[in-house]
């Protein structure tokens, strides 16, 4: 989260507090993309993998290795685990595609969902009218014997298929960690969503920075403004003067 001003850590928090949370992403991924220094083309976004969006806000938000707090609770004995997760070394690669995929005589041209297409398809439907939106999008051609079929009246068979394919092209939707219970010894994975941890981090960050700016406006008397420019090193070193 170094590259972010703390000014910029306090706007974001608040301009996403009541959004979805595909808008949440989109308003994370706008920041970070806008914030790099690289001469990758900003407008390409659209045509991300969405593994790929969710690599670049793991990097941009998430310190190298993130404490997340009480993520999950034992499933045996029902203690709250505070896990550490480096979860930028948890990110798989992806690849946009397009593959072929032969099935029970259909052969599909599947390519990675992207940006663009989470930005088209209409929010709030039912799991089943998102999965037939993005297939619509995702299969670039489908043919049975030689003839065009449309991804809607392909079988169930062959979408499971063009499914797995996809979760292959960008297996990074979900991280999955094996996590262990200090208090009983119980062993199990939990999965994480990788947008719910990039905005965890921003929030805990931005709580923090409530946190200082409230106790040092109270002690100096400061603007708002002025504490969110001094530095982190001098922020912490006002407060530790403060310090009994
Ligand atoms: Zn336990």
């Amino acid at each position: 989260m170094s590259q972010l001003t703390p000014a910029t850590v306090l706007e974001l928090w608040e301009a996403g507090l009541g959004s979805s949370p595909a808008a949440r992403a989109d308003l994370l991924l706008v920041s970070a993309v806008a914030d790099r220094r690289d001469d990758r083309p900003a407008d390409d976004v659209e045509d991300w993998p969405v593994g790929t969006r969710d690599r670049a806000l793991l990097e941009h938000y998430c310190p190298r290795r993130a404490v997340l707090d009480a993520v999950a609770d034992c499933p045996a004995c029902g203690s709250a685990l505070d896990v550490a997760v480096d979860a930028q070394a948890l990110v798989a690669e992806s690849s946009p595609g397009p593959v072929t995929v032969d099935v029970d005589g259909h052969r599909v041209v599947v390519r990675a969902v992207t940006v663009g297409d989470l930005r088209a398809v209409p929010a709030g439907g039912s799991p089943e009218a998102l999965r037939d939106a993005l297939l619509e999008r995702c299969v670039v051609r489908a043919t049975y014997d030689g003839s065009e079929v449309p991804p809607d009246q392909l079988p169930p068979a062959v979408v499971e298929r063009i499914e797995s394919t996809l979760d292959e092209l960008d297996p990074t939707g979900d991280l999955e960690v094996v996590l262990t219970c200090e208090d009983c010894g119980e062993r199990w994975s939990e999965t994480l969503d990788p947008v719910r941890f990039a905005w965890a981090a921003l929030e805990s960050s931005a709580r923090r920075l409530a946190t200082d700016v409230h106790t040092l406006a109270r002690a100096y008397g400061w603007r708002e403004q002025d504490i969110l420019a001094l530095s982190a090193f001098r922020r912490h070193l006002y407060l530790s003067a403060l310090e009994p």
